[in-house]
């Protein structure tokens, strides 16, 4: 028998594991997950969540049940290469014939002094959970700041303000505008539609320090009852502690097969993996189904191609609460109604499929 272990049942490690347990021939081969959550949660939605707008059991999917399936919910404390080990919160180490690491991301703070331990998250749903149950007990037309004009920040600022429609709610981001990496019709209307609902735009901010209920803005002291960063992102530090070559966020440069080098039994999905493209659940899926192609042909003794085919992915969705949202899929940028639904219908879809 040969031992497939998957680290994280996040977008990547589920994909892996839906993947192959679709195929008939999977034959002598226990596959482990270890997952430090009960559940599938679904990040996407983690702004909702600590906004209040959506419950946490709908964020929440079990893993699939099969006789061919291990579940350990247990923490990942170490990766082994040399020793091909895996070795858990509990002191309990499993060795692995394979390995697919998908651990995701954490906050990355850039340096910041004071703001690890003086902000709020929605990176994890254990975060989120505290976030939303912060952001509830403000104070009547209290202050919000949210560090990072992103898509999650925006995501953010919108639904917590439909949430909150009293706090003053205040968005610190470091470029000229917010959401920059998008063309300038969808940042333009974005930044419109949250002038409208009275979210407040502070572009070209440098947050400096970050102490409790205040953050300094170009050092300048703005008080705050509550300060969640969304400001970048980091691999996770399981990830980050291993002695391989990763990129300047932590992330494992990985071979085109999504293979450590020198570790060719060791692959890397989603948010941990060095690619060309944005972190996304989308891309995590992708890479997924490309893993659970290699590990079968790695199986069944068939060489690896030597083209590996594009990840394509379909294109960027956003919301701004309930009713609006805007999207870029291919050059094609999308504002309005109809992003907005057709977000709610990819979510939909994705819980269909996966046995909500
Ligand atoms: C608010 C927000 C909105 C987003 N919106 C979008 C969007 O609209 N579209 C999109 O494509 N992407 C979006 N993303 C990004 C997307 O969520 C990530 O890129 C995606 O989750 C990456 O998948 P993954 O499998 O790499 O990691 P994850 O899905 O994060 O899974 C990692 C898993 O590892 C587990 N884990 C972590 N550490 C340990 C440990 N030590 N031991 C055991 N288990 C552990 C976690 O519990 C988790 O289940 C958004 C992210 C956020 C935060």
């Amino acid at each position: 028998m040969r031992n497939l272990i998957i680290l994280g049942g996040g977008y990547g490690g589920l994909r892996v594991i839906q993947k192959l347990l679709a195929t008939n021939n999977l034959k002598d081969v226990n596959i482990t997950l270890i997952e430090k959550e009960p559940y599938h949660s679904l990040k996407t939605e983690f702004y909702a969540l600590a906004a209040g707008t959506v419950a946490d059991k709908h964020l929440r999917i079990s893993f699939p049940n099969d006789v061919r399936l291990e579940l350990k919910f247990e923490t990942v404390t170490e990766v082994i290469l040399e020793k091909q080990k895996v070795v858990l919160g509990t002191g309990e180490n499993l060795n692995y014939d394979e390995l697919v690491i998908g651990l995701g991301c954490e906050d990355r703070y850039h340096g910041v002094p004071g703001a690890p331990e003086n902000t709020l998250s929605i990176q994890s749903m254990r975060r989120s959970r505290k976030t939303y149950q912060v952001l509830q007990g403000v104070k009547p037309h209290g202050t919000v700041a949210i560090v990072g004009g992103g898509l999650s920040g925006v995501e953010l600022a919108s639904e917590l303000k439909e949430s909150r429609p009293d706090l003053n709610v205040m968005l610190f981001d470091r470029g000229k505008n917010i959401l920059s990496m998008f063309p300038p019709k969808l940042y333009n209307y974005v930044t419109d539609w949250l002038i409208e609902h009275d979210v407040k735009i502070i572009n070209e901010a440098n947050i400096t320090k970050v102490e409790r209920d205040v953050l300094y803005n170009h050092g300048k002291p703005i008080p705050a009852d509550a300060i969640i960063w969304t400001a970048g992102i980091q691999a996770n530090k399981i990830v980050r502690q291993l002695d391989v070559e990763k990129d300047s966020i932590g992330r494992v440069q990985v071979t085109k097969h999504h293979q450590i080098p020198g570790y060719e039994e060791v692959f890397v999905v989603g948010d941990c993996a060095a690619l060309n493209h944005a972190p996304s659940a989308q891309l995590a899926e992708s890479q997924a189904e490309q893993i659970a192609m290699l590990l079968t042909k790695k199986w069944h003794g068939e060489p690896f191609p030597n083209e590996m085919p594009k990840i394509k992915l379909k294109g960027v969705l956003g919301s701004l609460g309930k009713k609006h949202g805007f999207g870029l899929m291919g050059e094609k940028a999308l504002t309005g109604r109809v992003p907005r639904v057709l977000k709610s219908g990819v979510l939909w879809m994705y819980k269909h499929h996966s046995g909500y």
